[in-house]
């Protein structure tokens, strides 16, 4: 029998391959049968003479450019061989340190279709590795909890992190801000993604409630019960749920609460959590909970001008799904009438 290998991570992701299924779609008041069919196409493709190079990232964890025995023009990745100022001569492989500055100020990545979706948020920048006379294209990320547009911009220096598994890719390596690593992390070389720790960031501070605030924090609370509530009575808003269980530990100025979300469920509670929280929202000013939920602002786009943080980078993908639950609810309250 042949051997599935379920556990293997897939080229083609699993959502990608619909479930079995048949069903009736009405166009023009008639009904039509509509299946699911996959139609899938396979190919292998070598990295050619650029193996050197994503082998190097592969197994031994060193980033390789090439150097022009001529002018001494190093290029890293090495996209040539021959030195195009040089009359092509043959250029020499050298081994490149593991950090530099970022040559212009990344853009980033919140809303990626479906193949990128895994990685987001990332910033998509060019680093020039020291020695090099070439930017290297390569992600980035922080430690420091969610990717916002004010931690890299031009001549940020960084250090290349490679991924504990790798398949030689250019997503084997990825960049962080220097100035976030401790003194021994800095001189490791490779440093590990595994030597860092992004599960614990140190949280913004808090400031001083005001008054507006204590009264926005208790508005939330109030909103909050009424949208879970809402939550159980609509559809749609238990579709964006469905199959996704967190615990969200909300911090504002003026007080905290926990979100839990289960299968399609939202639950709210005063005050501190009691076991361990997947990750931690946080926001100075209650008034944006209070916003969000009267379609004033976006969860995400909070996230994106910094009025609100959270800890661990990848639940941005929560948070997405929370900011389509007012308008959810809304929508379907507006269905029944
Ligand atoms: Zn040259």
């Amino acid at each position: 029998m042949a051997e599935t290998k379920r556990d293997v991570p897939r080229v083609i992701p699993e959502h990608f391959n619909p479930p079995v299924a048949s069903e009736v779609v009405e166009v023009d008041g008639h009904p039509y049968l509509q299946t699911n069919e996959g139609m899938f196409t396979f190919y292998k493709r070598t990295k050619g003479e650029f193996s050197a190079y994503f082998l190097g990232l592969r197994d031994e964890a060193k980033i390789y450019g090439i150097k022009c025995p001529q002018c001494g023009t190093v290029r890293v990745p090495p996209f040539a061989l021959m030195c195009p100022d040089c009359d092509f001569a043959q250029m020499e492989s050298v081994e490149m340190p593991d950090r530099g500055v970022m040559n212009s100020t990344p853009p980033i990545t919140y809303f990626a279709h479906s193949l990128f979706q895994s990685w987001v948020p990332f910033g998509r920048g060019r680093v020039v590795l020291d020695g090099a006379d070439t930017a290297l294209p390569i992600h980035v990320y922080t430690t420091q909890g969610v990717l916002t547009p004010f931690i890299f911009e031009k001549g940020t220096p960084v250090k290349v992190v490679f991924r504990d598994e790798r398949q030689g890719k250019p997503t084997d390596i990825f960049a962080v801000p220097m100035a976030e690593l401790a003194p021994e992390q800095q001189a490791k070389s490779p440093l590990l993604e595994s030597d860092l720790d992004f599960s614990e960031p140190p949280e913004p501070v808090l400031g001083e409630a005001t008054d507006e605030d204590r009264a926005a924090f208790a508005r939330a609370v109030e909103m909050l019960k009424e949208l879970s509530a809402g939550v159980d009575a609509s559809p749609r808003a238990r579709h964006n749920l469905a199959g996704w269980r967190r615990l969200i530990e909300v911090k504002t100025a003026a007080g905290g609460l926990v979100l839990k979300i289960d299968d399609g469920s939202l639950e709210v509670a005063e005050g501190r959590r009691t076991e361990p929280a997947d990750f931690v929202m946080l926001c100075a000013e209650p008034q944006l909970l209070v916003d969000w939920m009267t379609f004033k602002e976006a969860l995400t786009n909070a996230i994106i001008t910094g009025r609100l943080w959270i800890s661990i980078n990848r639940e941005f993908t929560t948070i997405f799904k929370l900011d389509r639950l007012p308008r959810s609810v809304h929508r379907d309250m507006q269905a029944r009438g």
